[in-house]
Parts: C-alpha cells; structure tokens; sequence
C-alpha cells in the first residue's frame, strides 16, 4: 500500500515526494471520534474528515438510511424533471432547516465546488433574467477559498488556487479579509476593519459601476485561508452595501452550513439573510458525495417569473439529486437536529479557544488563536512580535507529534486548523490540546 501510494495515486495538496519521505497516513478504520491507521494507531480526528464528519464515523442513522436507499433506487437522474422520493422529502426538511435564513428552494450538486459554480452561475443568469445582462462582475475577500472550478478558482482569494490556472475569470475583484491578526488598515479593531473594507467596496463599486457587477461571494467564517473571524459588524454591512446597489450576496457556507460555529448558518451567527448559499460536506456528515446550493424567494422569483428558453435553471449534474445522497442528507439533518451539534459545537469551542490560549501564553511559536464553534486554528509565528509565519517543517512538526501524541491536526500554510467533529466532549477537547502542547514543546 505505502509503496502503491507513493506511485500511482495523485494526492489532492501534497507532492508525490511527500508521500516517500515520511510515511503516509492511510486510514482504513473510523468510529465515533477517532481514525485507525493501517499501523493500527487509533488519533483522535481533530480535522472532522475535512471540515464534514459532524457526527463522527459511527453515525448509524446515516449508515443505515444510505444502505436502504442503495436497496430501493441506487441511482436515477433528476435531470429535465425527473426527481425521487428522499430528494423532494429532503427539499421539504431544507426548506425548514434554512427558513431562518430566507432561503427555501434547493438545487443539487455533487460537493463544494459544484455549489460554487452554481451560485456564480445563477447570479449571472439572475440578472440577465432581470432585464440587466451586463451585471456580470464578481467581488470575493481576500485569503476567502471557494473550491477548484474555474468559477470558484477565478474568486478565490489566494493565489496559490489561482496562478497556475490564469487567465481565469475576468471582472473578479477582491475585497481585503476582514483579519484583525494582519490587514492594511493599520489596526486591530474589527469594527474599523468592516468599515474600511466597506469604504473600498463602495469605492470601487462606483469607479465599476453597480450595473456592472453580479454578487458578491464571501465565507461568513473564513475557513481553509486560516479561520478568520470577522467583526460582527462586516457581514451586515456587505448585505446593506449589496442591497443599496442591487448586487447578490452569496454566502459560500460550505464549511459553515450546518453548526460548525455554534450556530446552524454562519450567516444566521451574523444576523443576514444571503440571496444565494453553497452547502456541502456535513450535508451527508461526509458519507456521502452531495451539495446542496439554497435559494431565495427573490432570486427564485426571477428564474420563476420567465418563461424563455433559460427560464428553466439550465444547469446540472449527472448526480444533481443522487437519491443515496438525499436519504444521507435527510438522516444526517435529523441526527444533527437530534443531538443539537450546534449548541455542542458553541460550548466545545468555548472550552477549545481557552485551551487554545493558554497556548498562546506558553508557546512563543503560537502567533494567534482564532475561531469560532469548532473551526479554530492556531498561527505559528518565527517572530511574534514580525508576525512572520513559522517554516514549513515547524508546521509539519506540530502536526507530526500531535499525531504521535494521539490527535490529527490539519496545516494550512503556517496555520494549524482544528475542527473536529461536533459531537466531541470536554475530554475530547482536553486531548486536543495536550496533543498541541506536546507538538509545540517539540518544535518550538
Ligand atoms: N467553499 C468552501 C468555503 C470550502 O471550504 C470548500 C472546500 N474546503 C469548497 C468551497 C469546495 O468544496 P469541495 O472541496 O467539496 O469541492
């Protein structure tokens, strides 16, 4: 296997060298919070799968909903109209689940990238519905991640998603990151942060022209570009900003949708109601490959309104409304809503952000602490007072001892992410950050 893997199998974000150099992870095994390696080492997944595994790996619900359902249908296409039991049933369960946030008609897809690509693609067609088809430009934040489609590439927010695939894209602008840690504002405070960025987007808006430009895409949490938090005031002012020039704003919750951050949407933790939003990962717990992109009454209304030829949403997939996919989603929605993962995630992450402080207070290598809910992460820093980011190999030390000590940590950049599953408990938290301690003694 080790042997296999370092010669024929391609891996998402590591080199092929990587996978000689030091021995690779594989993972054959999964129950409750934990991972099992083919050494038969049991961690602690503090990674939740990548962001999705919610309700750990022994989620039986799900488990037995998605074998049923391979019984009955494994497979039909929703495509020109067709559709399934589990599918209009699950439509009915998101349009309860994502009421709050004004948002009740789904679309499918197949994960994140697909309800990027979707979102983006609508917003265009919106407005070309609505009578003003030069609406066609895009803003994005900076260090924002939104998948690896040429879409949801061309928005993306760092440029190692984006240098190697240009000419992406063309009329996408970035707004900064709403980051206290480091931004041009030549501050810390949040709320003047909000208010800088909403001056440039004002700015830019008029040097463009409103006319001009389609939807705004943006994380309410930013996740892979480091977790970053913004002031409660920045997703507010975008929707007021948006609303005054009649642009979309498209809240890309991949990450975000289903209480990762101690509430069930990040845009509901901010109090906004997006025009758009991009679900995926805990949608199906990740036991399934599924998304699912929700709409609102105005956006619909449009696409409803109009009878011309793409009247119709003209856009899809050949999984678009997977059936095994919907009966994972319908059980995982009743699971989460059983066990309240939400309110776990908010108590969790409060217990996790303090350990993750005393940290800070003990390890000059930790530059930051950031999080909300269970999406946290920690900056390291070669100089804390520079603000430098920590070598790679310091990075990968961290995470290489935590995994010793018994948890899977994820990097990114010089940030170590923490976001385990939902369902963790104080112990599980206690675990998380002595296995950091000992990673921090060991490279610091
Ligand atoms: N948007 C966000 C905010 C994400 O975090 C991700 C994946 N991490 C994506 C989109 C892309 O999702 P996928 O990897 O399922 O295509």
């Amino acid at each position: 296997l080790i042997e296999n893997n370092a010669r024929h199998l391609w891996h998402p974000m590591a080199h092929p060298a990587e996978m000689q150099a030091s021995p690779p992870r594989i993972v054959n095994a999964g129950e409750g919070v934990e991972i099992t390696d083919i050494h038969g080492k049991r961690v602690l997944d503090a990674v939740g799968g990548l962001w999705n595994v919610n309700l750990g790996y022994s989620c039986d619900p799900v488990k037995e909903a998605i074998r049923q359902q391979l019984e009955q249908l494994p497979y039909y296409s929703t495509f020109r109209g067709t559709t399934n039991s589990p599918l209009i049933e699950l439509s009915y369960e998101l349009a309860e689940w994502f009421k709050e946030d004004g948002l009740v008609r789904s679309f499918y897809t197949s994960g994140g990238s697909d309800s990027v690509e979707t979102c983006l693609r609508l917003a265009r067609q919106y407005h070309k519905l609505n009578g003003q088809p030069e609406r066609t430009k895009f803003f994005a934040l900076k260090k924002g991640y939104h998948g690896t489609h040429f879409g949801g590439a061309s928005v993306n927010g760092n440029s190692n998603f984006r240098r190697n695939y240009e000419p992406l894209l063309p009329g996408v602008f970035h707004l900064p990151s709403p980051f206290t840690y480091r931004n041009p504002f030549g501050t810390i405070d949040g709320a003047e942060i909000a208010k800088g960025i909403a001056r440039l987007f004002e700015d830019e808006i008029a040097f463009q022209g409103a006319d001009t430009i389609a939807a705004l895409i943006m994380e309410p949490v930013l996740g892979a570009g480091g977790v970053i938090v913004p002031h409660e005031t920045f997703m507010p002012l975008m929707r007021e900003i948006c609303d005054r020039h009649g642009i979309l704003l498209i809240a890309d919750e991949v990450i975000t949708a289903f209480g990762r951050t101690g509430a069930w949407t990040g845009s509901r933790l901010w109090g906004v109601k997006p025009d758009l939003m991009s679900t995926a990962k805990a949608i199906t717990n990740g036991y399934y490959p599924f998304g699912a992109v929700m709409i609102s009454e105005k956006v619909a209304q449009v696409f409803e309104n109009n009878k011309s030829a793409m009247g119709s949403i003209g856009h899809g997939y050949t999984y678009s409304g997977h059936p095994v996919g919907a009966a994972a989603a319908l059980a995982s929605l009743k699971e989460m809503q059983r066990l309240n993962v939400a309110a776990n995630a908010q108590v969790r992450g409060e217990e996790l952000i303090a350990g993750l402080k005393e940290l800070y207070e003990r390890h000059e290598l930790v530059g930051d602490v950031r999080g909300k809910g269970l999406m946290c992460a920690i900056e390291l820093v070669s100089d804390r007072e520079k603000k430098t980011g920590a070598a790679k190999d310091i990075v990968q030390k961290v995470q290489d001892v935590a995994y010793e000590a018994g948890v899977m940590v994820r990097t990114s950049g010089a940030n170590v992410i923490i976001s385990p599953p939902l369902i963790i408990t104080a112990e599980d938290v206690t675990r998380i950050v002595s296995a950091l301690d000992a990673g921090l003694s060991a490279a610091g």
